[in-house]
């Protein structure tokens, strides 16, 4: 399955790791756990990852992660978790400078890129493809490699509740826990933890909540100020999409929040029958059937109106 990627990192020395701009806990996970196995294998190896919201600092390795690609030219991009290669959090011109790139991921609908290339979207996640990985390699899993895979699966299942989530998942997490995963303080630090500002993020989301079609539909923007002025920033600002969706009979909950940047960042998921990956798309973005997102290309007001329509059609 990885024979060819093998190849590719025997030859290798330079290595960096990226994910998707605005990781999540997959991104870091998978990530930082090939880091941590390449490091075994005597490899120079870096993370790339600019900025990552601070719940994520207890991870073993969070602090190794750099800010950019200073060489100007390096053996190999692995890249993780992202299913375009422009949705990287390195630029275009790290991503030229690479010899040779690895893609593997776990989206749906995707824009293959790299010389080797793994995906596969009956996977849970990127950190259940980086796992294999890692066995293919035939390194050792430690405590914090097996700690970091288990932070990525347990997020991306949203502990194990998406019906992303296999036998084989369940099986790979067995094997975590064996590997001295710290499942307890994972789910306490990512699960069990916000911060007060984040409680009253919540609280407006609900407060800005519109209803469309009989409460099938749920909508809450909440503008940069608003953010801003909770004190939370860009990354700590996500999250809040599950609380529209798990209120009864909403079929599709979509929750637009104001970025630093000026931009609006859209944020949906379906409860099962509406397949929003394809409603995405249809506005820029991507993702899977269930969970999906975009970046408004137009005013909140307009974006909002033309959303609606499309969501109506597809109910
Ligand atoms: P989020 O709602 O931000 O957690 O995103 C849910 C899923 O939608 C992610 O796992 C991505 O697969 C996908 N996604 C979100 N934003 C974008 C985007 N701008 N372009 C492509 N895919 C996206
Ligand atoms: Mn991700
Ligand atoms: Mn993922």
């Amino acid at each position: 399955m990885f024979k060819e990627a093998k190849k590719i990192i025997d030859k290798s020395n330079k290595i960096y790791i990226s994910a998707h701009v605005n990781p999540d806990g997959d991104a870091i996970g998978s990530t930082l756990a090939i880091y941590f196995g390449l490091k075994k294998l005597g490899k120079n190896v870096h993370v790339v990852m600019p900025s990552y919201s601070n719940v994520f600092s207890f991870l073993p390795g969070v602090g190794d992660c750099v800010n950019s690609i200073e060489d100007e030219e390096y053996d190999l991009l692995i890249a993780l978790d992202s299913s375009d290669n422009t949705r990287l959090a390195i630029s275009e011109e790290e991503y030229n400078n690479a010899r040779k790139v690895i893609m593997l991921d776990h989206h749906q609908i995707s824009n293959p890129y790299g010389d080797f290339r793994y995906i596969d979207d009956s996977k849970s996640s990127a950190s259940e493809i980086a796992y294999l990985f890692i066995k293919a390699l035939k390194i050792e899993i430690d405590k914090d490699m097996a700690t970091l895979l288990y932070a990525g699966i347990m997020t991306d299942t949203g502990s194990f509740n998406y019906n992303n989530t296999s036998s084989d998942t369940h099986r790979i997490v067995a094997d975590l826990i064996d590997y001295g995963a710290e499942t307890v303080n994972v789910c306490k630090r990512l699960n069990d933890t916000i911060k007060e500002a984040k409680l009253k993020l919540i609280a407006k989301t609900i407060d800005n909540m519109e209803v469309f079609y009989n409460g099938k539909m749920r909508y809450s923007f909440i503008p940069y100020e608003e953010i801003k002025s909770l004190g939370i920033d860009d990354e700590d600002a996500e999250g809040m999409t599950n609380y529209l969706r798990s209120v009864e009979g909403t079929e599709v909950a979509v929750y637009v929040r104001g970025k630093s940047d000026g931009t609006n960042k859209v944020s949906m998921r379906s409860g099962g029958n509406v397949d929003i990956s394809k409603i995405a798309i249809s506005f820029g973005g991507g993702g899977h059937p269930r969970a999906a997102g975009y970046t408004m290309k137009d005013s909140e007001d307009i974006e909002k109106q033309k959303l609606i329509k499309v969501v109506g059609e597809m109910l």
